[in-house]
């Protein structure tokens, strides 16, 4: 567990940034413009996976421009500290039916895949009219299931990040950047 007790222990934790604020609104930008070229104005269900994909969500719903509803279900991975420990349940669920629904899955980063596999697998079961998944960002070199999102915004090498949404025991998700987190002080 994390000694944070002031606003220095809060700093020290943030190692470097990553991926700056500027970087994530352009490349929601891009992101926005593939799901409007996929959907051509039909109307889809984007899905956000809480909770570190909450800022995503916020921002990526703004920048697309055909009719969205949004939605919001719970997946959580179990973690040791910053370890996985492959352990996935669904902690809340979608409030509709989603068959009759071009759904689009918003999540904050593809680790080991667990999760989203999980979730996916749940979702096609349901029927939609079609599913795609877009990514905030990606380590595919941790990956032991076998998943790629649609859309990825960002590739990057396996650290533990924080930020833009993600967190490290519920504190840094309001960072506007994505940071790399310090595990040595
Ligand atoms: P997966 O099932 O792909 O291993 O893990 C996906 C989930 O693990 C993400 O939605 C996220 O909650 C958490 N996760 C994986 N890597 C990181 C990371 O580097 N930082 C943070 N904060 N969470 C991570």
């Amino acid at each position: 567990m994390q000694q944070i007790n002031s606003v220095e222990d809060f700093n020290r934790k943030i190692k470097n940034v990553l991926i700056t604020k500027e970087e994530i609104d352009a490349a929601i930008v891009e992101a926005a413009k593939k799901i409007d070229a996929i959907y051509d104005g039909r109307p889809i269900l984007l899905v956000s996976v809480l909770k570190g994909a909450f800022v995503f969500m916020a921002d990526l719903c703004r920048a697309v421009t055909v009719p969205c509803e949004i939605g919001f279900m719970c997946a959580k991975s179990y973690y040791a500290g910053t370890t996985s420990t492959g352990k996935v349940a669904i902690t809340m669920d979608l409030d509709r039916d989603v068959s009759g629904y071009h759904l689009v899955i918003v999540e904050d980063i593809i680790d080991t895949g667990r999760t989203l596999k999980e979730v996916v697998g749940i979702l096609k079961e349901r029927n939609p009219l079609s599913l795609h998944v877009v990514t905030l960002l990606d380590k595919p070199s941790r990956r032991v299931v076998d998943f790629d999102a649609d859309i990825t915004l960002f590739t990057i090498p396996d650290a533990f990040v924080i930020g833009y949404g993600l967190d490290c025991d519920e504190l840094f998700r309001n960072l506007p950047y994505i940071a790399e987190y310090n595990t040595e002080t």
